[in-house]
């Protein structure tokens, strides 16, 4: 995708986010289960976006699927993950990224916080 494209639908998706009919979490909790060795990823919305209901289990590398929502934070527990934070990348971030991940977030898609450090 041209720069020129992705800024401008950036700037479209922005300007437009607080009307758009999307899914609105903030503040809400979720926890995506490991199909394999039930480890809970647990994460939270920052932002209005749209989010995977299938993410990749950090222990084992499975499939973790959403299966819990909460406006409570999650227990300490060895079993469960620090809390992930799910935001929008800047448009800078958003150019380093790949195209798939430019795609999601030009859809409304958030991503998780650690994916941007160093970008
Ligand atoms: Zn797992």
């Amino acid at each position: 995708m041209e720069k020129e494209t992705i800024k401008r639908k950036y700037n479209e998706l922005v300007a437009s986010l607080e009307d758009a009919k999307m899914y609105d979490g903030r503040g809400e909790y979720n926890g995506y289960v490991c199909e394999k060795c039930g480890y809970i990823t647990a994460t939270l919305y920052k932002e209005k976006g749209v989010t995977p209901f299938i993410i990749q289990c950090e222990k084992c590398g499975k499939a973790a699927m959403h299966k819990i929502t909460s406006r409570n934070a999650p227990p300490a527990d060895p079993n469960i993950s620090e809390v992930k934070n799910w935001v929008r990348p800047t448009l800078d971030q958003l150019m380093k990224m790949s195209q798939a991940t430019i795609d999601h977030v030009l859809n409304g898609g958030l991503v998780f916080e650690e994916e941007l450090k160093g970008l």
